[in-house]
């Protein structure tokens, strides 16, 4: 019989164990969620969440996430942020003490403000590095006088934007910039007393369009939890957004489907809507059932609960395409 469980995507082994602590103590699984998330969002090598996650492509970093309780249904998120290293804590007092369940760029950033959080900047060296290599080193397989163009945008966004949108399909150029670089942490928790929590947080894609906001922050699209199940998506947001992906997994769980078998389903969806992308989608029931599922091999999960002493790191289930 399990006590409390806790998953997470991507490198959450880095805040797995501090909610793990949080919950053997007899902590809430919100508590565990957030504190897992402030750990990852800290760790400046992860290049797609808080500190150091990947730049938009004008070179600044917006941050999305959201947290959900499952027992009350509440949620709080906040999108596009600027400035501030722990999105995961803005949205839970977001979901906490205002009336709304989403805030946006610069809304969000004087909410934080109020609330006492501490403006800074959040991109060092290395992901400017990061951002330059993109920009200007590798070849995105564009005509010359394209990729040119698209070094410049981020010096004079509005000239240049109309001029490349004018002579390159956007679609084209946008997929090149931003191919292959994101990512999510992802973290699910059940407590002692039986209650769920998931809560999600990224910098989205890479070299993403000024202002787009993908699933993480989308109650319904990359997380939802309920009293009987939570689940949440990494990967390209825009196919999760439109399946409202998370909501769905969770849904069959209700109506008695295990975790694993929901989350096929869920991938087979996305699977049909012939899109290029990548999805993954961690779900946990509160029975403490995990399930990872996804259209990419080789992805991977970990999950720790009161039965064992260890993390374990689990293979996603891969589904591929026909
Ligand atoms: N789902 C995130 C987004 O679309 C990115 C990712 O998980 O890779 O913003």
């Amino acid at each position: 019989m399990i006590d409390y469980a806790i998953c997470g995507t991507r490198n959450s082994n880095i805040g797995l164990p501090k909610g793990r602590e949080i919950l053997a103590e007899g902590g809430t699984a919100l508590d565990a969620v957030e504190e897992s998330i402030k750990l990852i969002e800290n760790n400046p090598y992860d290049i797609s969440v808080g500190f150091n996650g990947f730049p938009n492509l004008l070179g600044i970093v917006e941050l999305d996430a959201s947290i959900m309780e499952g027992k009350t249904l509440k949620a709080g998120a906040v999108a596009a942020v600027k400035n501030y290293r722990h999105p995961i804590s803005i949205a839970r007092n977001v979901m906490e003490i205002t009336p709304h369940v989403m805030l946006a760029g610069e809304g969000a950033e004087k909410f934080a403000k109020a609330i006492g959080f501490q403006e800074e900047e959040i991109i060092d060296e290395l992901g400017i590095k990061n951002y330059k290599n993109v920009m200007e080193g590798k070849s995105l397989e564009l005509p010359l006088e394209a990729e040119n163009l698209i070094r410049e945008l981020f010096m004079n966004f509005d000239k240049h934007l109309k001029e490349v949108m004018n002579k390159y399909p956007i679609k084209e150029w946008y997929k090149k910039l931003s191919f292959d670089k994101h990512g999510t942490t992802n973290v699910i928790a059940l407590d002692k007393d039986g209650n769920m929590a998931v809560g999600v947080s990224t910098s989205g894609i890479a070299m993403k369009f000024p202002g787009r906001v993908g699933d993480s922050p989308i109650p319904g699209a990359g997380i939802y939890c309920n009293n009987v199940a939570g689940s949440a998506c990494t990967g390209t947001g825009e196919i999760a957004i439109r399946l409202s992906l998370a909501r769905m997994v969770v849904h069959r769980i209700e109506n008695n489907m295990t975790p694993e078998h929901s989350a096929e389903i869920g991938i087979l969806d996305v699977i049909k809507l012939n899109e290029d992308g990548v999805i993954h989608i961690l779900t946990m029931d509160k029975q403490g059932n995990s399930a990872g599922v996804t259209n990419k091999d080789g992805l991977f999960y970990y999950h720790t609960d009161s039965t064992t002493e260890k993390i374990t790191k689990r293979s996603s289930t891969y589904i591929e395409k026909k």
